[in-house]
């Protein structure tokens, strides 16, 4: 596979040069190897830029991280503090041209004007999803889930972001239970909130195809949908209005879905006391 049919294929979907791009990735899913990793993830940067003028658009990628547990020593976040996102957005947190936004657990990270203003905005007193408020309504704003829309981990953003608009991110079942350390702000936070799980986002995406608000295109060999922000935003919120358990994932034993506490407090013993026994007699 070669860098420049990778580009002709992104060329394709005509993106005008002043987009800004919000984009979940994986990388192995793509069948793109160069020599080691560290050449592969430069190469499929370069790739992924080449269709933006950067000093006018941007390109921004999730770069979640976990805290720990109350009574556990306390992790530290800072810019260059590693994502459980994956080796590729590890790669490009150590990239000296990269910018990333300063909310503790939820960050993100981009490169490009236009990714830069929309990072600067998202701090720790944002919402984990606040950010896709940059993306509703603006000129040239897209998402891409390039090998991630139908690997029942990942989600279209609109699902997350529509669950905070709504307020169902602070009903996650380990509020407060998680820390942080701040190193810029030399504090502690606590999570108030969180999307949780993502696995029932593939049911989100099928349908957001057959609205044909996402359309589908390879890239490599990742099976990778191009989202209409603003339509999505439309869609999933009146979904979630009417259900917000619209996108529960299929386990039961989920503790941010089916065995939420709030959803749910007689499932949620259920589990936990499911999860003692298992330990106690191992
Ligand atoms: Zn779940």
């Amino acid at each position: 596979m070669k860098k420049e049919s990778l580009k002709a294929e992104l060329r394709q979907l005509n993106f005008p040069k002043d987009s800004i791009i919000f984009i979940t990735i994986n990388t192995g899913a793509i069948g793109y190897f160069r020599k080691n990793k560290s050449e592969t993830y430069n190469d499929l940067l370069e790739i992924l830029i080449s269709i933006l003028d950067l000093k006018k658009g941007g390109i921004i990628f999730a770069a979640y991280t976990k805290g720990s547990f109350l009574l556990k020593p306390t992790r530290t976040f800072s810019k260059r503090s590693k994502s459980y996102a994956g080796n590729f957005i590890n790669y490009l947190i150590k990239h000296k041209a990269i910018y990333r936004s300063q909310h503790p657990f939820e960050s993100y990270i981009g490169l490009g004007k236009r990714a830069e203003e929309v990072l600067k905005s998202h701090d720790s007193e944002s919402g984990p999803y606040t950010i896709f408020n940059s993306f509703i309504e603006k000129n040239n704003s897209y998402y891409l889930m390039i090998g991630t829309w139908n690997d029942g981990k990942n989600a279209p953003p609109s699902l997350h972001h529509c669950q905070e608009i709504l307020g169902l991110t602070r009903k996650f079942t380990f509020k407060y239970f998680e820390k942080i350390y701040h190193q810029e702000m030399k504090r502690i936070f606590l999570r108030k909130q969180s999307g949780g799980c993502s696995k029932g986002g593939k049911k989100l995406a099928i349908e957001l195809l057959e609205k044909k608000i996402a359309q589908q295109f390879k890239f490599g060999n990742a099976n990778s949908i191009i989202i209409d922000p603003t339509a999505s935003f439309i869609y999933t919120l009146e979904k979630l209005k009417k259900d917000e358990k619209a996108y529960v994932c299929e386990d039961s034993n989920c503790l941010s879905c089916r065995g939420n506490y709030y959803n749910n407090p007689l499932r949620f013993v259920q589990i936990i006391l499911h999860k003692l026994r298992q330990k106690i007699f191992r």
